[in-house]
């Protein structure tokens, strides 16, 4: 009965697996057609100023309007494009609309700064120096504006090139934040090595901060640790007024997360500043970079 039993379990689990396969393979062929059709599009989130009150920073996070599935999310083809090679040609997309867009925003008073994911495939090309350095120069960028968000696990792949490309990049005065701190694998000692403006807590140990002992002494510690070492900090996926009011009295800098918005198309990211920062005019023509 017992092997009957697990017979039909690896049954099952090939047929996953062949499903699995099958849709990979239909993704990385559809995003050929992305990757010269124009089908991706940047929104964009707001990263509020804890302690002052308002918005300082927005997050790209990439949409793929695919011709048949409508918007597709990032968490369904980012893994693919990477393992396939593609988050290069999408990556250096992204940058250029993100430096776009915000060459847009500095024109038109919208003083913020932008943040930019860049998966690891990506960050360990041979040219992305190069390529911010272009995007910096072609859109008049003020550097500091821009923020470059790396993930823990990427920075440990190799901490000597690692360490050599983040001195490079913040000489020439982009941000590099620590995206998803907490969840990869790092160690202190490389996190006081590498020139890393900022770290950005996840989203689960912000989850059940108001429920769980644990998380909270865990987002206390962070937030103590990033103080000594004079990072900047970001909570991510807050959704609730307790979680904000928890990081606020533990003096978190900044937080994100659909308590504040949700991301959102250009216009409308830009509706949303006019309403909260006094600055920001609301759009009257479409500012978007959508191709
Ligand atoms: P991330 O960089 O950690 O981005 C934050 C994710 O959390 C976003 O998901 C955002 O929509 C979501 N989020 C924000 N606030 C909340 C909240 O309050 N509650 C919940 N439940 N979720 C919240 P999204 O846009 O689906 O992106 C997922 C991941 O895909 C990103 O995680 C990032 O790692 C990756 N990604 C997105 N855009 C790009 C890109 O342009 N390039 C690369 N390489 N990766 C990207
Ligand atoms: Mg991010
Ligand atoms: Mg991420
Ligand atoms: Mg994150």
């Amino acid at each position: 009965y017992a092997k009957r039993k697990s017979t039909k379990h690896i049954q099952y689990f090939n047929q996953e697996l062949l499903s699995q396969y099958d849709n990979n393979i239909e993704i990385e062929r559809d995003l050929k057609a992305a990757i010269r059709g124009r089908q991706f599009e940047l929104y964009y989130q707001p990263l509020k100023d804890l302690q002052q009150g308002g918005y300082i920073g927005a997050e790209a996070l990439i949409r793929w309007n695919h011709p048949r599935k409508g918007v597709v999310y990032p968490g369904s083809f980012i893994d693919i494009a990477e393992q396939s090679g593609q988050i290069n040609a999408i990556g250096e997309w992204v940058l250029e609309a993100a430096c776009k867009q915000l060459n847009l925003w500095q024109h038109t008073n919208v003083d913020i700064r932008m943040h930019v994911n860049v998966a690891a495939r990506q960050f360990f090309s041979d040219n992305l120096y190069e390529q911010v350095w272009t995007l910096l120069t072609r859109y008049r960028i003020k550097p500091h504006t821009l923020i470059l968000e790396i993930t823990e696990t990427e920075l440990m792949g190799d901490v000597r090139y690692a360490t050599m490309l983040c001195h490079q990049l913040t000489e020439l005065g982009v941000g590099l934040a620590i995206d998803d701190f907490g969840t990869g694998y790092s160690s202190m000692k490389y996190l006081k090595q590498f020139p890393i403006t900022k770290l950005k807590i996840d989203r689960s140990f912000i989850m059940d901060i108001n429920h769980n002992y644990e998380s909270r002494e865990i987002v206390s510690a962070i937030i103590a640790m990033a103080k000594a070492l004079n990072l900047s900090l970001t909570a991510e996926g807050i959704e609730t007024p307790e979680q904000q009011q928890f990081l606020v009295d533990n003096g978190c800098d900044h937080a994100q997360g659909y308590l504040y918005s949700k991301p959102v198309r250009e216009n409308e990211f830009r509706q949303f500043l006019s309403q909260v920062n006094d600055n920001v005019i609301a759009p009257s023509e479409p500012l978007s970079n959508m191709a």
